[in-house]
């Protein structure tokens, strides 16, 4: 017999991607999955963009599903290290100055795509720079545009072995994006009203996480389907011994079914809860000028 609690219980996936970044869902076919997946809660966290989260809210009213605002940015201490990746939950979408760095980082991946369309011109392989302009739509375009102007060219046979041949972080065709510190996106997203939580930080240098909770980190993306289970619980013992939140989400990124796919990262909603009370926290030190 199926308990009366697990009916009951809400769970939540904290980190999706709509075709208004580099996923394949429209928001309104997310919400759609989420309802069926079982999940209550979502959050759309697109790359660079917030342009998918009110057709989501839309959506998510019909569908009775909750959608939550976010946003992910992508931070690099120094040229040599790695990207790290911030989520922000809960912005204030009308926010000018974060609207408009949004669309200055979103104006020079444009001019990064067509850096990259030139590496691999140079490198012999004739796509087109509109093609992958096309693939991106009016979104937020990326590496994985490319790959797929890649693939349809018949170059490779996967995102992924484009990924692994020439667009991978210091690959033949690798362009950097705008450079913007951990620092500065923590703080972007905290001046915009919002809640930073570092996202999957098993894929990144493990010591820099304390450095980013002094800088105002308020959470870690403890549950992704990167991580496994020992992993997860040690991102949880380190949130509590840090006193912040934790989070999760399946960081889908559309139809293909894979190991990142939708509802694959159940939250319990306690930490939804918990993410409300961060807000209203970063609310009210906005307001009274901290
Ligand atoms: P960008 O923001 O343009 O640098 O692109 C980064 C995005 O590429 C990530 O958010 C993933 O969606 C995707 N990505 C990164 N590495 C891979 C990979 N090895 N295979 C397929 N997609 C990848
Ligand atoms: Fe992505
Ligand atoms: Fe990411
Ligand atoms: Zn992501």
């Amino acid at each position: 017999m199926i308990s009366k609690h697990f009916i009951t219980e809400k769970f939540a996936d904290l980190h999706l991607h709509t075709n208004f970044s580099d996923g394949t869902f429209t928001p309104e076919n997310l919400v759609k999955e989420a309802m069926y997946m079982g999940i209550s809660t979502i959050a759309i966290t697109d790359h660079d963009i917030l342009d998918g989260i009110e057709p989501g809210i839309l959506a998510g009213k019909k569908y009775g599903v909750e959608v939550i605002p976010g946003v992910e940015l992508s931070a690099r201490s120094d040229d040599d290290e790695a990207e790290i990746h911030i989520l922000g939950y809960y912005m204030d979408l009308q926010n000018e100055k974060f609207r408009e760095r949004l669309l200055d980082f979103r104006e020079t991946r444009v001019i990064r795509a067509r850096k990259i369309v030139d590496k691999l011109n140079e490198l012999g392989m004739e796509i087109e720079y509109d093609d992958v302009l096309k693939l991106a739509d009016s979104s937020s375009v990326g590496r994985p545009h490319v790959a797929t102007a890649l693939v349809e060219k018949g170059y490779v046979t996967t995102n992924s072995e484009a990924f692994n041949r020439y667009l991978f972080d210091g690959g033949p065709a690798y362009v950097q994006k705008k450079k913007i510190s951990p620092a500065g996106a923590i703080a972007m997203i905290l001046n915009a009203g919002g809640v930073p939580i570092l996202a999957h930080p098993g894929m990144i240098q493990q010591d820099i996480i304390p450095e980013l909770i002094s800088m105002g980190l308020m959470g870690l993306e403890a549950f992704h389907p990167f991580h496994s289970v020992q992993l997860s619980n040690y991102y949880c013992d380190l949130a509590k011994r840090y006193k912040i939140l934790i989070t999760g989400g399946s960081d889908c990124h559309g139809e293909a079914k894979s190991k990142t796919y939708l509802g694959s990262v159940r939250l319990p909603y306690k930490h939804v809860d918990a993410l409300k009370q961060a807000k209203d926290y970063v609310l009210e030190m906005l307001d009274t000028g901290c």
